[in-house]
């Protein structure tokens, strides 16, 4: 066999040469005949592995019998071949082991007469014409003499060839030894494609099995009556076996909440009323074998089309790690990492959720709006990590004492929000109340210290079309701060009043802003005597706003609203504007007294505004009072004193308004700087004729006399009252006995009255 060729244009010589014996022939066909005969039988009950063993046999039989010296199969594999069978006679080298992968192109020069179903046959190959010198010279090289080449057909195409070659002497080729060579090679082409497709097949099958176990894809076919006629190796992973799962509905292996919606989605293709072949499934959980549920992703698809599927393919593979990810993401997106508890986020949902139910029917819901008191006291003296563990604990309180459908929600900071889905009876909420209340009555212990937790609660209820989530929360916030300015430690319903009160808050807000830029905001003044003789020695500003809408607004309504709208720096400018340019159109020696809240008194921009306002009026700061309310000092005694230190020390004169509603203690009171002490209207009221309040003013004036300071006396408003104080010692007053507030213009009218209010001796 040649091991490259390149002659192209030669044509096979033989077969048969012209002038054979024909007796000789037939004598040799009749013994060729016997050897083919034994030779097929072989192949006739041929065993798995034997064919190779088998084609061997038949090439050596072959061989020997038709005295060549070597006998072998060549099988294409484009674009190479390999020799993959060789007979050689004794003393003849072999020369298969260097005949694998050889480019099919080395036969090129045949390929156009096997094809065609020729033989190639040289008899003479020395004897090869000069035209096929190169194929000549090649076959020479390795010695051949003759040779016989018969093609390997396999429906209609070339896959190899069964070739003999001679070494030792030249052989001819009859014609029927060829036709029997032909039917061998058909013979052996026949085994050999069966036994490469039961090769490719059997490759194909190892390799389904190898995909279909370690694959973590989860396949199963099943029939029409949802019953599993396959179940892949891979089932195994979740611990099942896929034996065990043949013949058992699928749906029995799915979770309970999941069936329905898989049986939805795929009963229409079950059914063959589906124009698509694949559905994708919704996640869904198939029991493993240990016992639990495993999360799955996939298809199903309709082969039953197929033949040998026949049946619809579920296709899913594990998701579980997926699944833990989003269900922790999702927990985290609606919970409050410190406490565990829902956060607002959660807490909008199930409002929404619960208020849409609640308008379907007419179930009653309820919201309890919860704020620790004084926590910031806890936070700022013992440290954040301190708050943090009391608020874990009181959200444990909490959402042990609610009802199981119940929602406790950490809002934000120290506020929490209990919602209570469908109230069934009236005291439900009272009782909740006072079960919350209880559960943050034992102190909170944190490592050596116990904290004592109260809470201000703002319940609000609602039913029927009427709910909004929004509003509900709004409410329940409102009536909060009620229970707050009531004393904190207590719950108020919203109820109507408040709900009256919350409208007008928002209109006032509303028209804030316009009232202030329109001059609607005015000053009353009211005048302040030294009570003995009468003389005015000057008033105090009030500030007045008659709304078109609202009717009076009174000024501590004002005064929150303007601090809620971010507006008091603003209206302080106004009202120390107004106060000053009147005292500046006043008789010199004549003071003017103006009232700050808290956020007034404490703002940044206060000591700048009044140097401002005095500047531009040429105004003495001596003629400036600032009151305070004594009440208001107690909500931060400290900033409130150091701001009237500044303000002291900027030469204006303080006042404490109110004196006696509050709690300040005399060691507080001796370190106040303050100039005046204001006697509340209650004790003025009864001063003269009742006892107690005489002995109260009395020693409320011998107290400020110890303190340097001077007495005010509110409210007087009949000259018995005006004499009782004149005797208890007290200096000034101011009252309706003497002028209500009015405009800066009509209280320089009245000082020139001062002779009509007699001198009390
Ligand atoms: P206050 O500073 O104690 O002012 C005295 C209040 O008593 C004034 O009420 C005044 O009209 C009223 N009054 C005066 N004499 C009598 C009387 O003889 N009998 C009775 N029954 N009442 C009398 P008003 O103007 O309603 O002010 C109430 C409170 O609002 C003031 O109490 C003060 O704390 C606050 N306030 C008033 N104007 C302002 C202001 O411009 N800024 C701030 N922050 N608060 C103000
Ligand atoms: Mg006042
Ligand atoms: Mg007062």
């Amino acid at each position: 066999m040649p091991s490259s060729m390149s002659a192209r244009d030669r044509r096979p010589v033989g077969p048969g040469a012209e002038g054979a014996d024909p007796a000789e022939e037939l004598a040799s066909l009749l013994e060729s005949q016997d050897v083919v005969r034994e030779v097929m039988k072989g192949f006739l009950h041929l065993g798995t592995g034997e064919t190779g063993r088998v084609i061997d046999d038949a090439l050596a039989r072959l061989g020997a019998h038709l005295d060549v010296d070597r006998s072998y199969v060549f099988v294409f594999d484009p674009p190479e071949m390999d020799n993959t069978h060789e007979w050689c006679r004794a003393g003849v080298s072999p020369e298969s082991p260097s005949l694998q992968r050889v480019p099919i192109d080395a036969v090129a020069g045949w390929l156009d007469e096997l094809i065609d179903g020729d033989v190639v046959v040289i008899e003479d190959v020395p004897g090869l014409p000069d035209e096929r010198g190169i194929e000549r010279d090649h076959l020479v090289s390795q010695g051949i003499l003759s040779l016989l080449v018969v093609p390997m057909l396999s429906l209609g195409e070339l896959v190899g060839l069964v070739g003999f070659d001679s070494v030792r002497r030249h052989r001819r080729f009859v014609r029927a030894e060829i036709g029997l060579l032909r039917s061998l090679a058909d013979v052996i082409t026949s085994v050999l494609v069966r036994q490469r497709s039961d090769e490719k097949a059997a490759v194909a099958e190892q390799r389904l099995a190898a995909l279909t176990t370690y694959s973590t894809d989860f396949i199963m076919i099943v029939g029409d009556d949802q019953l599993i006629r396959f179940a892949s190796p891979s089932c195994e992973h979740l611990g099942l076996v896929p034996d065990e799962l043949i013949a058992t509905s699928w749906f029995d292996h799915v979770h309970p909440d999941d069936v329905r919606e898989i049986f939805r989605l795929t009963r229409p293709m079950a059914d063959q009323q589906l124009a698509e072949r694949v559905i994708r499934l919704p996640d869904f959980r198939v029991r493993t074998g240990r016992g639990g549920w495993c999360w799955m992703a996939g298809s199903i698809s309709d082969v039953r089309h197929d033949g040998v599927v026949d049946g619809l393919v579920v296709n899913a593979h594990d998701v579980t790690d997926r699944r833990g990810v989003q269900e922790q993401l999702a927990y985290e997106a609606l919970h409050d990492p410190l406490t565990g508890l829902g956060n607002r986020t959660l807490l909008t949902e199930r409002l929404h959720d619960v208020c849409r139910r609640s308008s379907a029917g007419s179930s009653t819901v309820a919201l309890v709006f919860l704020d620790l008191d004084r926590f910031k006291l806890v936070n700022d003296g013992h440290g954040h990590a301190v708050g943090d563990e009391v608020l874990v604990e009181v959200a444990c309180r909490l959402a042990t004492v609610v009802r199981s459908g119940d929602t406790v929600i950490r809002f934000g900071g120290d506020e929490f929000v209990v919602l209570l889905d469908a109230v069934d009876e009236p005291d439900e909420v009272d009782q909740l109340v006072r079960r919350l209340e209880q559960a943050l009555d034992p102190p909170v212990r944190v490592g050596d210290v116990e904290y004592r937790v109260s809470a201000s609660m703002g319940v609000v209820l609602g039913s029927g079309d009427v709910l909004d989530p929004i509003a509900m929360l709004r409410d329940a916030d409102t009536a909060m701060y009620r229970a707050k300015e009531s004393g904190r430690g207590r719950a108020v319903v919203f109820d109507e009043p408040l709900r009256t009160k919350v409208l007008r808050k928002l209109t006032l807000l509303h028209r804030l802003p316009e009232a202030l830029d329109g001059g609607a905001i005015e000053v009353g003044f009211q005048p302040v005597v030294e009570l003995r003789t009468g003389r005015v020695i000057g008033a105090e500003a009030l500030v007045r706003w008659n709304d078109e809408v609202l009717g009076v607004v009174s000024p501590g309504e004002l005064v929150t609203a303007a601090e809620e709208a971010g507006l008091i720096a603003r209206l302080t400018q106004e009202l120390c504007g107004a106060s000053t340019r009147a005292a500046a159109s006043w008789p010199d020696g004549l003071g003017v007294a103006l009232n700050l809240s808290l956020a007034q008194l404490t703002h940044p921009d206060l000591i700048p505004t009044i140097s401002t306002a005095l500047g531009r009026h040429g105004l003495d700061a001596s003629r400036l009072c600032v009151e305070v309310t004594e009440s208001s000092l107690m909500d931060d005694q400290t900033n409130a004193v150091w701001a009237l230190g500044l303000l002291r020390e900027a030469g204006i004169r303080t006042a404490l308004d109110d004196f006696g509603t509050g709690y300040t203690s005399l060691a507080v009171l001796r370190e106040l700087p303050v100039d005046v002490l204001k006697v509340d209207r209650a004790f003025v009221r009864g001063v003269h004729r009742d006892e107690r309040d005489r002995r109260l003013v009395a020693a409320v004036i011998g107290l400020a006399g110890d303190f340097d300071m001077v007495t005010l006396a509110e409210g007087v408003e009949n000259v018995e009252q005006r004499s009782a104080l004149v005797a208890a010692g007290c200096s000034y007053g101011q009252g309706y006995l003497f002028g209500r507030p009015m405009s800066s213009d009509a209280f320089r009218a009245t000082l020139g009255d001062v002779l009509e209010r007699p001198s009390v001796t």
